[in-house]
């Protein structure tokens, strides 16, 4: 018998990326577990993941490609060859091409892999010499990026480990617990030496349990309690004065917006009493090193940007910077790009092509006036009809019979289902990558462990495939894995880093970017004035702008939908819509429920376990009630990832969830949305 052990590194849409170790038996994994050897995950991997196995020899793997063979949805297809589904889509994209122009051919792809090269590599070449539409925006991160950028000129954020150093940690929006968890052992070695957690979150979540000072917010009302924070830090006298006079600009100007914001009006707008607002801004400009972190959870407002943007002020008024263990740490994914340029990946001329963002597949789909139309969808890296807000107009445009719909997938999806052609994807295991990651500083080596199984490809592999059967010949098109790493890497040895699994972006241990200012900003400061985002159009200044779909926003929608409804993850073992239909996760984790505020139960005479109705103008859906004390009253959620086979229709999370785009940065507002539940019969 062979044996032996491979190194690789979880691909999953998680800020984690543990370091993994494959045990493989004549060709066969029969052990995967954490890299002990991995500086951030040391050793663990998670609930979801300790079962990977399961996923990659589930019997319900998609092996070979298929056509459908039945109406859309319905999920009946026939396996046919790779030559002959190969054939089927050069000749309908061939078509389509000379009628409608490649603008017609839409490529959709989300972070199913975050591996550099099978998450976007060859595709954008691919599409590129189509001369296809381009995907913009971003379900998560863009938004986020985008607000703390038009502070500090750059993404770039402060090292999430370094949080062991902190003595004040704000978990703002974040469920570290559930969502980052191979952070939490860094925030208890910083509890060990006296640091105070304290959790900003509307949710209370077990990270909020865990804390030792949880504050609750209403939802998308953040920004107002920064304001006043900033108002106390300035009124008090807790300001950093020699760094806001070295490295930053607008102090003036950020000290008039805020004086119109005490606490007793942020109190009025967030909910949070006067009292504690004064409390945390005096904890926050007291303790030294104090840092925020914060993931992507609050960007999923119409003014996602602006809480990013107002958030990056805090840390540049109390100089906090200055320290190791302080700052803000949210994704550090930008400084990957000290190792890593994609852009390499780029075909010329793509640039100039039609956009659409990402978040609006649904309108993109059913929109009539669109020109040309979407007439061939590829769907890869992601499961939009479950993941994307407003999913009952995806579904709707799915349904046409007019669109040409090829998905890229491990599993039959609820995407998939609606697919003429399926490609079968390999898993992890069995293809070759390097993943960046956005929650730590290291880049992680993927070795595959074993051969594909069936006639699963990896996605590279299908953009190769496609090349050739349209008859493209540019080489670039058919360039090899290894070789398209190769070409995207700086600064690294490949061969080190394939022997140790990982390697530490090039960043100093002692990472602490603006300690000495050095914003990326033309003048190298903070812009608490931005005059950038006033010639754009936007505020100049952080304000806060109730969202459109709120309480506050709007009163008449309010009245016929008075709650606002979250979609968090809930779950141990399943990730987005990943894993929810294998039976070691998503059944052991019981099925979706709308929970609510007993105060709200009470109203609609609701019981533990009645069946609800939840509703707005853009679908219904029917769920239990769970009753908890975990959500303000006037909140509801429901959570986020199951396919609808476990809601027992078409419907799910996302087909309640707003659409609007977020204030700039290309997110949207998944988070801004108003419904009404009652009790069926
Ligand atoms: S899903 Fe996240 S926590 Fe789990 S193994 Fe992968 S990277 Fe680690």
């Amino acid at each position: 018998m062979s044996v032996e052990t491979v190194l690789g590194t979880c691909h999953h849409d998680c800020p984690d990326t543990c370091g993994w170790i494959a045990t493989v038996e004549d060709g066969i994994a029969v052990k995967l577990r954490g890299n002990p050897a991995h500086p951030y995950s040391r050793g663990e991997l998670c609930p979801k993941v300790n079962r990977f196995l399961h996923r990659v020899y589930s019997p319900d793997r998609l092996l070979q490609p298929l056509i459908r063979s039945g109406p859309k949805g319905a999920g009946l297809f026939e396996p046919v060859s790779w030559n002959a589904a190969l054939d089927r889509v050069a000749e309908m994209v061939r078509e389509i091409v000379a009628i409608w122009g490649g603008e017609a051919v839409l490529p959709w792809w989300d972070a199913g892999t975050q591996g550099l090269i099978q998450m976007s590599s060859l595709d954008r070449r691919f599409f590129g010499r189509l001369g296809a539409s381009r995907l913009v925006g971003s379900l998560c991160g863009g938004t986020a990026g985008a607000g703390t950028a038009a502070t500090n000129g750059t993404g770039l954020a402060a090292d999430p480990m370094s949080i062991r150093f902190s003595k004040l940690i704000l978990l703002w929006a974040t469920n570290t617990k559930l969502t980052n968890r191979h952070l939490w052992p860094f925030i208890e070695e910083a509890k060990a030496n006296g640091a105070e957690v304290v959790v900003i979150d509307p949710i209370r979540t077990s990270t909020a349990q865990a804390a030792d000072w949880f504050i609750q917010p209403l939802p998308g009302t953040d920004v107002a309690l920064m304001l006043a924070m900033m108002n106390v830090l300035i009124r008090d006298d807790l300001v950093d004065s020699e760094y806001v006079e070295d490295y930053t600009v607008g102090y003036e100007e950020l000290a008039d917006r805020v004086a119109g914001w005490p606490p007793e009006r942020a109190a009025d707008a967030c909910g949070v009493p006067a009292l504690e607002i004064e409390r945390l801004a005096h904890a926050y400009g007291a303790k030294r090193p104090a840092m925020i972190r914060t993931l992507i959870g609050a960007e999923h407002h119409e003014n996602g940007a602006m809480f990013f943007r107002t958030l990056a002020c805090l840390p540049a008024l109390t100089g906090s910077w200055r320290d190791r263990g302080g700052g803000l740490a949210r994704s550090v994914g930008s400084w990957a790009d000290r190792n890593v340029d994609d852009a390499v990946f780029d075909w010329p001329g793509s640039a100039s092509r039609r956009t659409i963002n990402m978040n609006h597949l649904g309108r993109a789909l059913t929109d009539s006036n669109l020109d040309p139309p979407v007439k061939a969808l590829f769907v890869w890296n992601g499961n939009p009809a479950v993941t994307v807000p407003n999913a009952a107009a995806i579904r709707q445009g799915l349904e046409r019979e007019d669109l040409f719909t090829v998905v890229s997938e491990q599993f039959m999806t609820d995407t998939a289902r609606f697919a003429d052609v399926v490609f079968p994807a390999t898993t992890q295991l069995e293809q070759v990558d390097l993943v960046p990651s956005w929650g730590h500083l290291y880049l992680g080596w993927n070795e595959p462990a074993i051969e594909p199984l069936g006639e699963a490809v990896p996605n590279t592999e299908l953009w190769r495939r496609l090349s050739r059967a349209m008859g493209f010949t540019e080489t670039e098109l058919f360039e090899g894995d290894e070789s398209l790493i190769s070409s995207a890497l700086t600064g690294v040895n490949l061969e080190t880093l394939r022997a140790d699994g990982f390697v530490r972006v090039d960043v100093p241990e002692d990472l602490r970017p603006y300690a000495n200012g050095s914003f990326g900003t033309p003048h190298g400061k903070v812009e608490l004035f931005s005059r950038t985002l006033a010639e754009s159009g936007h505020d100049p200044l952080p304000d806060f702008i109730p969202a459109r779909e709120s309480p506050a926003g709007d009163p008449d929608l309010a009245a016929r939908y008075p709650l606002v409804l979250l979609t968090p993850k809930h779950h141990t073992r399943f990730l987005n819509s990943s894993y929810s239909h294998l039976p070691k996760h998503g059944p052991v984790e019981g099925g979706p429920f709308v929970e609510l505020d007993p105060s709200n139960a009470q109203e609609r005479s609701i019981g533990e376990g009645d069946l609800l109705e939840i509703w707005n103008d853009r679908a219904r859906l029917r769920l239990p009630a769970r009753i908890t004390n975990r959500l303000r009253p006037g909140v509801v959620a429901v959570p986020f990832g199951w396919w609808s086979d476990h809601h027992g229709g078409r419907a799910t999370a996302n087909s309640l969830t707003n659409d609007t785009l977020t204030d700039w940065g290309g997110g949207v507002a998944y988070s801004d949305t108003l419904v009404e539940i009652g009790k069926v019969g």
